[in-house]
Order: C-alpha cells, then structure tokens, then sequence
C-alpha cells in the first residue's frame, strides 16, 4: 500500500492534467518523442506510421535527440505557458535506450527547476533508473501492464528483449509481469506517483483487469487507466473489436472497488503538446510520412 502523499506530491497532483481531471482544463502537457525503440512487442503496436490525423500512442511526425527536445519545449513553453507537465511517451519505450531519456530529463531539469516530468513505459527495465529518476526529481510514472497471469500476457507479448536475448511465450510473459510488479512497487517506494494503464482487449485480458487493479493498489499504484484497444492495420490484433463503451465503463467500475479509475484519457500521440485533446503537433509531416519500422 502506498503511504499516504506529501503535500508537494499532493500539489503536483493538482497540475497534472492526466492524474486530476479538474487540472484538464487548465494544465498542459508536452510529449518529447525522444524514444523510437522498444524492448518488447506488443500485438496492437505499431510504429511505423504517422499521419496527422492519426490520434494514438505509438504514433509521432518525427523524433527528437535530447538536446533538441529541450528546444522543443522552450518553444512550446513560449506558445503554451500553461503546460505544467513535460513527459516521454514513447513512441517507443523510455527505457529500451536509458541514456537518451536520463539525457533528456537531466537537461530538461537544469533548464526547468519546477517543472513536472512524466514517463510511459512497458516496465521490463525501468527499475534499473529509478535511482536516476528520483534525483532529477519524477514525480509521475505511467506502466502499462496488460495481463494478470503469464498465459494471458503470452498471448499479448510477441516477444521481450532480455539480457541480449528475445525470449517468448509464457516464459518471456512471466518475467515481463515480474518486472512490471517490481517496478510499481519500487516506484511507489521512491514515492513517486504511479499510474497503471492496460489495454482492454476483448477475448483476451478484459476478464483480467480486476485482477491487475487489485495488486497494483496492493503494490502502491494511485490511478488505473483502462484504454480500450485500438486495432491497428499491420497488427496481430487489427482485426479484434474494441471493448463497447459499456463493457468499458462495467470493467471500471469493477476496478474502483480497488484502485481509481482515469475516465478523461485522450489516448495522446507520443508528440503531444497543449490541454488534453489538443494532438496535432505543429509542422507535422503529410499523411503516410513513415518512421523507422
Ligand atoms: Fe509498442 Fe509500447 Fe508495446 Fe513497445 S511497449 S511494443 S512501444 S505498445
Ligand atoms: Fe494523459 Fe492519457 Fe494523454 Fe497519456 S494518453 S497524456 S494519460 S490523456
């Protein structure tokens, strides 16, 4: 169980936008794509395309090495004084390659001594930099876990990049659900704020995310935030049908006997920038503009 928040942890909760509804509409953040890579694979993910009017996770018109995301956000900062929250969102995982995203927070916090930083990540590798988050001063961190039981992950993880190796199946699934639980717990510890996400993905994990509700409150989580799956063209998973927003809102209300739910998710592109809902980033690329595969 996570001990009660300080009061600076409770102000910052009043300006995040994705951890308070009511900061939404006044309180901005930033998303600096600054991690193309990831160590997992997952079977609705896939990062090969952008389009401008394409609104999901995963999707960006371009990436940023770090000192060109602080650039980024002193020019986004000029335009949108009201962003409160500078976060890495991918649009691959923050931490397939540590040293870009402790690059970026490390530059990013000398420049902005108040500012709140923001991760994403799968959870396989973030426990190695907590250490390095709780000195440049994270308060928030978002992990995204998809299943309660190894057999359901296996279904979910194509494979996992682990010491050199890429392991699959039950075994790869086992360890990745290892890590993540470790990660929250540890997170918690660190007293930084940690959000659980998991992607609902009917026929799948959508009779699991009770389970993941109740031992991520255990381990110190503070929100849960189910995001119902968006079948990607290209995927394992393009052909699924999305959860209703019925069966959406009956596996929140389950989950709120245990942890509370986020319901104001925009399901952000990984370079977002202004007040929830406002995705396009400027200078986008045309439609089709494709990214590294
Ligand atoms: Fe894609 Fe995120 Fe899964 Fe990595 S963890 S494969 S970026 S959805
Ligand atoms: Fe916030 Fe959801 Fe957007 Fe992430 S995807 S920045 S949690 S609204």
């Amino acid at each position: 169980m996570r001990p009660l928040p300080s009061t600076s942890e409770r102000a910052a909760l009043t300006t995040h936008p994705c951890f308070n509804p009511r900061a939404a509409g006044r309180h901005g953040r930033l998303h600096l794509p600054v991690a193309p890579d990831c160590n997992i694979s997952c079977n609705y993910c896939n990062r090969a395309y952008d389009c401008v009017h394409e609104s999901r996770p995963g999707v960006s018109s371009t990436i940023l090495a770090p000192e060109e995301a602080v650039a980024r956000l002193d020019e986004v900062l000029r335009q949108m004084p009201w962003i409160t929250v500078a976060g890495i969102a991918g649009p691959g995982d923050a931490f397939a390659d540590p040293e870009r995203t402790h690059a970026t927070l490390d530059a990013i916090r000398r420049r902005y001594p108040s500012l709140h930083l923001c991760l994403s990540t799968n959870g396989l590798a973030v426990v190695d930099s907590i250490d390095e988050l709780v000195r440049l001063k994270v308060g928030f961190v978002t992990v995204t876990v998809n299943a309660a039981t190894p057999q359901v992950g296996a279904r979910i993880y194509r494979w996992i990049q682990w010491q050199g190796e890429r392991l699959r199946g039950v075994e790869a699934a086992a360890l990745l659900l290892d890590r993540q639980l470790t990660a929250i717990s540890r997170l918690a510890a660190a007293r930084i704020t940690v959000k659980v996400n998991t992607v609902v993905i009917p026929g799948i994990n959508a009779d699991q995310t009770t389970d993941i509700a109740k031992t991520a409150a255990r381990l110190g989580a503070t929100l849960h935030n189910l995001i119902p799956i968006i079948p990607v063209p290209g995927t394992p998973f393009a052909s699924v049908s999305p959860p209703s927003s019925e069966q959406i809102s009956a596996l929140r209300r389950a989950g709120e006997n245990h942890l509370p739910q986020m319901r104001h998710c925009m399901r952000c592109r990984a370079d977002s920038a202004g007040l929830l809902g406002g995705h396009l980033s400027k200078n986008a690329p045309r439609c089709g503009f494709t990214l590294a595969a």
